[in-house]
Formats: C-alpha cells, sequence, structure tokens
C-alpha cells in the first residue's frame, strides 16, 4: 500500500497481511504512518497504489460503510461520545450499519422495525455484557471514566459482529490494571476467532498479545516478524533508541 500527501510519502509500499484469528500488532514512532495506513485500509483515505484484499475480495474504490458490512470495523484513538445517549443506545446505533431496515421504516414505526429493534438490543445488551460495561448500559454515554469509554469504543464494533476490528490506540490513558482488563478482552476477542490489527504504544501489551508485529519507520515497514523477532531486530531497537 501507498500513500501520499503532496510530497510527502507517509507510506512507501507497505505490505501487511494477517491471518483469520490473530492479532497483528502495527508499531513505530509517531508519524510513521500507522493512522494513515488504517485511514487508506477502511476507506477513509483514497490509496495512491497497491492492492486491499479482505477474504479474497479486493476493498480499493469501496466506501467505508460497504467494508463495514464486509466485516471490517475500526476504533479511533480519539474518542467522540454520543452526546445525549446512553451507553446501551450509543451501542445500537452501531447496529444499523448492518440492519436491513432503513430510516424511514424506523421513523414510521413499522412492526419489522420493532422487532428488528429488539434484536438490536439484545445484541447490545451482550456486546455491553462482553466488554464488562453491562451494569453501566443505561449511564450517559458521554459521562463514562476513559477507560470505560475505550470499552464502549470496542463493543460498538463487536456489535456488527466483525470479522476484522482495527484498534487505534485502546490502551492509550488507561492505567495498569485497565490495560491488563482490556488484554483479557481482547484475547476472549480472539478466541471467538475474530482477527484484530492494534495500533499502540504500549509496547509491553504489544508484546504480550500479538502474534505478530509489524514496524513502521517513516513510512517504510522496517520490520515483520513475531514479538521476539521484532523485540531482537537491530533495526527496530534503533528506529526505537537512536531518534
Ligand atoms: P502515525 O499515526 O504513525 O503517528 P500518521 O499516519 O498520522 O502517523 O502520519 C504519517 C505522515 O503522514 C506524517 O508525516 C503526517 O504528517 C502525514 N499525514 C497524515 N495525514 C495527513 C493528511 N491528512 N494530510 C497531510 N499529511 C498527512
Ligand atoms: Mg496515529
Amino acid at each position: 500500500m501507498t500513500k501520499t500527501f503532496g510530497g510527502v510519502t507517509a507510506l512507501d509500499k507497505v505490505d501487511f497481511s494477517v491471518a483469520p484469528g490473530r492479532i497483528a500488532g502495527l508499531i513505530g514512532p509517531n508519524g510513521a504512518g500507522k493512522s494513515t495506513f488504517f485511514n487508506v485500509l477502511t476507506g477513509v483515505l483514497p490509496g495512491n497504489g497497491g492492492e486491499i484484499r479482505f477474504d479474497g475480495k479486493r476493498l480499493n474504490g469501496l466506501q467505508p460503510h460497504a467494508r463495514v458490512r464486509l466485516g471490517m470495523v475500526r476504533t479511533f484513538q480519539k474518542i467522540h461520545p454520543f452526546h445525549g445517549m446512553t451507553v446501551l443506545e450509543s451501542v445500537m446505533v452501531g447496529c444499523h450499519t448492518r440492519g436491513g431496515a432503513g430510516m424511514l421504516s424506523a421513523m414510521l414505526r413499522l412492526p419489522a422495525v420493532k422487532a428488528e429493534e429488539r434484536r438490536f438490543r439484545e445484541a447490545a445488551e451482550a456486546a455491553l455484557a462482553f466488554v464488562g460495561l453491562g451494569r453501566q448500559a443505561q449511564a450517559p454515554a458521554d459521562a463514562l471514566p476513559l477507560g470505560h469509554q475505550r470499552l464502549l469504543q470496542i463493543a460498538c464494533g463487536l456489535v456488527t459482529d466483525p470479522r476484522v476490528m482495527l484498534l487505534d490506540e485502546p490502551a492509550s490513558g488507561l492505567d495498569a490494571n485497565e490495560t491488563a482488563r482490556l488484554a483479557d478482552l481482547l484475547i476472549a476477542i480472539r478466541a471467538q476467532g475474530k482477527t484484530l490489527v492494534l495500533v499502540e504504544h504500549d509496547m509491553s501489551l504489544v508484546m504480550k498479545i500479538c502474534d505478530q508485529i509489524t514496524v513502521l519507520s517513516f513510512g517504510r515497514r522496517l520490520a515483520n516478524g513475531s514479538p521476539d523477532e521484532v523485540r531482537r531486530n537491530p533495526k527496530v531497537i534503533e528506529a526505537y533508541l537512536g531518534s
């Protein structure tokens, strides 16, 4: 994958792949191209070259929502809670990306919509219970502490029943206990057969839960391999310590 911004090459022929049911880590210094990689992968930004394949299908040119429908969801580094909604309602909004009934029938409250809404509610409650926010379902979403906001983001992604989740710094701002619980949660998601791609600065979290790690530096792939291989790679040590 290649992405340029004017004269800046943010991603220079970056090769990346992850097998189903694995956790891949994507690391690198600030400005390395990690967020740009997610933006091109999810269709938020067009790429300038290369091919994106997901389960044998070519994704290039597909709109972001079409990629979500195929099973690729992401969370953002910055949190944007839904103001005026409860935690449960916030997760139910996510259901609509996969639901059948449109906005109009939702407003008319047709019987089919009521049944669908019941399904959405049950799916949202299940997702909240899974991430450990079952008791916060009726709380205002924007009043949650940061650690719970991060879990809410994950629940919003999970409710669409994705096959791949792209997580942008899910541990940022979390304390050691919250990070440990996040690690358990991500491992539980992997155990369901889902694939995770993790952009994360917390190296001990990355080393602990990732099956493979890709290191970016100045838009290029510097290294790729198991946590042990990456940890011992002299180029990686230099990129992190020599800068
Ligand atoms: P990371 O997430 O690894 O910190 P980014 O992907 O945000 O890095 O940025 C990679 C490079 O691309 C940086 O040089 C950044 O300034 C540039 N960049 C990212 N997004 C844009 C944009 N929308 N317009 C112009 N330059 C951008
Ligand atoms: Mg970034």
